[in-house]
C-alpha cells in the first residue's frame, strides 16, 4: 500500500511551496487508496517552535489536507534513532570519530588546500579502549567503490560520485541524531513508500539512499519536484507577494481554488486548467510532474478562485464575507449580505471582492448622496424618478428578472433610453457605490429598503 508524507521543519508558517508539497503527497496517496502521513520534523531545538507547528496543522487544516493518522514528531524519537545508529555502527556501516571540531576543521582545510575531499582518519583506525571513553560522533561509512545512483520518478536517474558525499555525521558528540539519519529511520518505520518533496532535497535523497542500502531496507521512490519561481522567473520570495497559506486566506481565496490552482503549479494533465478533487484525484501522477520550475501567476489564481467562488455555496460566502469584513472593523448583516451575494458574486474574484462588492447593500439609510449623485436627481430626472418609485412600489414580484423587465417596460411607457433612468436610479439607490445591473441592485437591497432609499433621495 502506498504511504506518503509531509515532513515540515516547524520554523515558520507554512509556506505555499510547503503547501503544494503537501497536497502532492496527498493527491497521490488519495489515488492510489493509500495513506498520506504528517511527520513534524522538529529535531532543530534552537528554530522549532509551538507557535509554528500551530500555524503549519492550521494551514493544512484550511487546506484540507489532513493526515491520515496523528502526526509524528520526529525529536520525540531520538532514542530510536540511537538505536539504529547502533545497528550501522555492528553492521560496520558507521564508525566513531574521534576527532575533535577542532581537528576535524584543521584536516578539513588541509584537504581542501591539497584538492581532495575530507575523509576522518577514524573511517580506518581501531578505537583502543581508552579512546573509547573521550567524546565522539558517528560517522556513516559510505561506500567509494561506486558511484550513488537515484532512480528519481520526477528527475530520472541521478548519479553522485563517491567523492562528491562525505562520511555524514549520523550522531552527534552530544548524542544528537542528525537530520538525514532521522529522516531515514522515519520514513521506515512509518512505512514511507513515496517520498515527494522538493528537489532541494535531492542531495539528500544520494546521503538517504545509501543509509537505506546499509540498514538492508528498501529504498522509497523518490520524486522532487522543482521549487515554485516568481512571475519573473526567479525564487519565490516576499517580493514576489504572499508566501504564507492564511495569507491567501484572508486575501480571500477559497482552499478549493488553492488546491485547484496548486495542483497545476508544476503537474498537468492534458490543458486542464479547473477540476475538482475527485478529477484531480483520479488523475494525478508522477508522470505529468515537469521538471521545470512552476512560476506564480497571481492572474491565473484569481480566475481560479473566480471559478470556485461562483460554485460555492452562497451560505458559505455569506459566512466568509462576514469574517472578513469583521476583520476589517466593518458591521456585517448577515440578512444583508444574504440577499446581496447571489447578485454580485459572477463578478468577485475573491471574498475581499464580495465585502467591496456588498457595500451598496449594507450602507445605511439615509445614505450620504455626493455632489454627482445630486445633481443627477434632479429637475426632469427627479420627476421621472419619482414615477419610477411609484410604478416600483406595486412591483409585487422582487426578483431581479422581474424587476429588469419591469425597468424596462418603465423606460418604454416613458419613451426615454435606459440611459436616462439606470444612472439616476443607481444614485438614489446606492449613493454612487458600485453595484451590480439595476434589476438585481433592487434585487440586491429588497423591496422595502429599495423603495426606503428612493423616498430619500425623493425628500
Ligand atoms: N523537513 C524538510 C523540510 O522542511 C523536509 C524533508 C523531507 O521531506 O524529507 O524541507
Amino acid at each position: 500500500p502506498v504511504v506518503t508524507r509531509f515532513a515540515p521543519s516547524p520554523t515558520g508558517y507554512l509556506h505555499i511551496g510547503g503547501a503544494r508539497t503537501a497536497l502532492f503527497n496527498w493527491l497521490y496517496a488519495r489515488r492510489r487508496n493509500g495513506r498520506f502521513l504528517i511527520r513534524v520534523e522538529d529535531t532543530d531545538r534552537e528554530r522549532s517552535t509551538e507557535a509554528a507547528v500551530k500555524a503549519i496543522f492550521d494551514g493544512l487544516d484550511w487546506l484540507g489536507l489532513t493526515a491520515d493518522e496523528p502526526p509524528v514528531f520526529q525529536f520525540s524519537r531520538a532514542d530510536r534513532h540511537r538505536e539504529v545508529v547502533d545497528e550501522l555502527l555492528a553492521r560496520g556501516a558507521a564508525y566513531r570519530d574521534f576527532l575533535t571540531a577542532e581537528e576535524t576543521g584543521a584536516l578539513r582545510d588541509a584537504a581542501k588546500a591539497e584538492g581532495r575531499s575530507f575523509e576522518s582518519p577514524w573511517r580506518d583506525r581501531e578505537p583502543t579502549p581508552e579512546d573509547l571513553s573521550k567524546p565522539f560522533t558517528v560517522r556513516f561509512r559510505r561506500p567509494m567503490d561506486a558511484p550513488v545512483v537515484v532512480e528519481d520518478a520526477v528527475q530520472g536517474q541521478v548519479r553522485w560520485d563517491s567523492s562528491a558525499l562525505d562520511d555524514l555525521v549520523l550522531l552527534r558528540s552530544d548524542g544528537a541524531p542528525t537530520y538525514n539519519l532521522a529522516v531515514v529511520v522515519d520514513d521506515h518505520d512509518m512505512g514511507v513508500t513515496h517520498v515527494i518533496r522538493g528537489d532541494d532535497h535531492l542531495n539528500n535523497a544520494a546521503r538517504q539512499s545509501l543509509i537505506y542500502d546499509a540498514l538492508g531496507w528498501p529504498r522509497p521512490v523518490f520524486a522532487h519536484i522543482s521549487l515554485i519561481h516568481g512571475p519573473d522567473g526567479a525564487k519565490l520570495s516576499k517580493r514576489h507577494g504572499a508566501q504564507a497559506v492564511h495569507e491567501y486566506a484572508e486575501m480571500g481565496y477559497l482552499p478549493e481554488a488553492m488546491r485547484n490552482y496548486l495542483a497545476r503549479l508544476g503537474w498537468s494533465h492534458g490543458d486542464a486548467e479547473l477540476f475538482s478533487d475527485e478529477e484531480a484525484i483520479a488523475w494525478f501522477d508522477l508522470d505529468g510532474v515537469g521538471k521545470a520550475p512552476a512560476r506564480l501567476d497571481f492572474d491565473k489564481l484569481a480566475y481560479v478562485n473566480a471559478h470556485w467562488l461562483r460554485q460555492a455555496d452562497d451560505d458559505r460566502l455569506v459566512a466568509l464575507t462576514a469574517e472578513a469584513l469583521v476583520r476589517r472593523g466593518e458591521a456585517a448583516d448577515a440578512a444583508r449580505l444574504a440577499a446581496a451575494i447571489p447578485q454580485v458574486k459572477d463578478r468577485a474574484k475573491t471574498v475581499l471582492d464580495l465585502a467591496d462588492q456588498t457595500a451598496f447593500a449594507r450602507a445605511e439609510r439615509p445614505l450620504a448622496l455626493d455632489d454627482k449623485a445630486r445633481g443627477l436627481i434632479a429637475g426632469e430626472a427627479r420627476d421621472r424618478l419619482s414615477r419610477l418609485r411609484d410604478r416600483l412600489g406595486g412591483q409585487t414580484d422582487w426578483t431581479a428578472p422581474a424587476l429588469e423587465a419591469e425597468l424596462k417596460a418603465f423606460a418604454e411607457a416613458e419613451g426615454v433610453g435606459f440611459g436616462k433612468i439606470g444612472p439616476v436610479a443607481r444614485a438614489a439607490l446606492t449613493g454612487g457605490r458600485p453595484s451590480p445591473d439595476l434589476g438585481k441592485t433592487l434585487a440586491a437591497l429588497g423591496r422595502e429598503e429599495s423603495l426606503g432609499r428612493l423616498d430619500d433621495a425623493l425628500q
